[in-house]
């Protein structure tokens, strides 16, 4: 058997470990050839995965951090490179399997750049097809490269379609845990802290997404991810708050059948099955219990309290590069709660008005035609984004 070659953008993310780890149990360098490694500033942990896994190249986003990095890889062979272009260009370097797990649109990049060799591209970063879905699909079909989705409800749904007709699909629901707040009053979440978002109930997940959680922007951004992935009209997806994460996602179809997928709360059952496709292989997820769990609830999400959703749907209505908007805005608020700078409800509030301030300027519609394009709305959107909060916070 020919061994494959992976690279993993990411890799020392919540994540890219979990990938790591599968990779470990699945042979580790014997089984696989890890073409290249791309982390942050956890250059301790960067390096010990390069070693483990005898990778090609190590790189680290930040150039300040390049002396570090060669200096924990010196004498083992090991390539080391660091910044963003230096990230982008691993892109470059001949791989079969690509995990696309940084946080953020920094992602999307990397991801896009991959595809242009054919490579299968498992996709963590749900902000690639936010951002620019129909330039990643199209880009993924012109060099017929496989895109699977690593999201555990997207990953839900494409299993629960395998072997359907798309034809006969009614809706697509993602199930939510409803993060910590889920049960909290409006006068409560507008007093929450970065500490108490980043607790989540059920996903051992990076920070951003942990409090992207909370607030229900992962749903929202999940939301817009559905509809780019799966192709299907916004109105035929739903959101389903589901406290205990054991049901992932449901596929309804025209004969009233309803397909589920369950797994306990283990983000390695994706990315296994992404690492795996089309077969199935062992994972050490814990089986699931249903008897001891007992009982899974179900419940309908409160846009009031967790405006992302509504905004999600406007975007969606919008298209073109309101999602890269949508995003952009989202990131920076996100900083800026995480910052302490503003409050945990100002963020919807401040993504709303960079969303309204945009869609009196040109380019908020138009197709998101190549990177440049959605960089340059991302830009602008946090841009406008800065401007939002520099000004309410005067005012407050
Ligand atoms: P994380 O914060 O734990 O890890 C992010 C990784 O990206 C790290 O290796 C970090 O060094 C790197 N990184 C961060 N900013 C970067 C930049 N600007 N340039 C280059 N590298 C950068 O994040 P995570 O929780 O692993 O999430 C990764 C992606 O997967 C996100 O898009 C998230 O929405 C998605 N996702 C995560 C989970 C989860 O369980 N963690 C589940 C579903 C989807
Ligand atoms: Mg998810």
């Amino acid at each position: 058997m020919t061994v494959r070659r992976v690279t993993i953008f990411g890799s020392t993310g919540s994540i890219g470990e979990n990938t790591v780890d599968l990779l470990q149990r699945q042979g580790g360098a014997e089984a696989y050839e890890v073409v290249a490694l791309t982390g942050g500033r956890n250059i301790a942990r960067l390096a010990q995965q390069a070693r483990a896994l005898k990778a090609g190249l190590a790189v680290t986003a930040h150039e300040e951090c390049y002396a570090e990095l060669r200096k924990a890889l010196l004498g083992t062979g090991i390539e080391v490179a660091a910044g963003t272009q230096a990230v982008i260009d691993a892109a470059e370097r001949p791989t079969d399997w690509v995990m696309s797990a940084i946080v953020g649109a920094a992602g999307l990049a990397p991801g896009f750049r991959a595809l242009a060799q054919g490579a299968t591209l498992a996709l963590a970063n749900k902000e690639s097809l936010v951002t620019a879905g129909p330039l990643l699909l199209a880009e993924a079909a012109r060099h017929r490269a496989t895109i699977l989705p690593v999201d555990s409800e997207h990953s839900a749904v494409f299993q629960a379609l395998t072997g359907e007709d798309m034809a006969a699909v009614e809706r697509i629901i993602i199930t939510a845990s409803g993060g910590p707040f889920r049960s909290w009053s409006h006068a409560q979440l507008a007093e929450a802290t970065p500490a108490q978002a980043v607790a989540h109930p059920n996903w051992v997940m990076g920070q951003r997404i942990s409090v992207d959680s909370a607030s229900m922007f992962n749903k929202a951004l999940e939301l817009i991810e559905t509809k780019e992935f799966f192709g299907v009209d916004p109105a035929m997806i739903e959101v389903l708050v589901h406290p205990q994460s054991i049901v992932h996602a449901l596929v309804g179809f025209n004969d009233g059948g309803v397909m589920a997928h369950m797994g306990p709360a283990d983000m390695r059952h994706a990315i296994g099955y992404a690492l795996n496709w089309p077969k199935r292989c062992e994972t050490p997820v814990a089986r699931l219990d249903l008897a001891r769990i007992g009982q899974l609830s179900f419940e309908a999400p409160d846009e009031d309290r967790f405006p992302a959703l509504r905004l999600a749907r406007e975007v969606m209505k919008t298209g073109g590069l309101a999602g890269a908007a949508f995003n952009a805005a989202k990131e920076v608020a996100l900083d800026h709660f995480l910052a302490q700078d503003i409050g945990f409800l100002t963020m919807a509030a401040v993504v709303e008005e960079t969303l309204a301030r945009l869609s009196g300027e040109a380019g908020l519609t138009n197709a998101p035609v190549d990177l440049d394009t959605v960089q340059q709305m991302d830009h602008l959107a946090r841009k406008r984004a800065t401007e939002i909060i520099a000004t309410r916070r005067i005012a407050e």
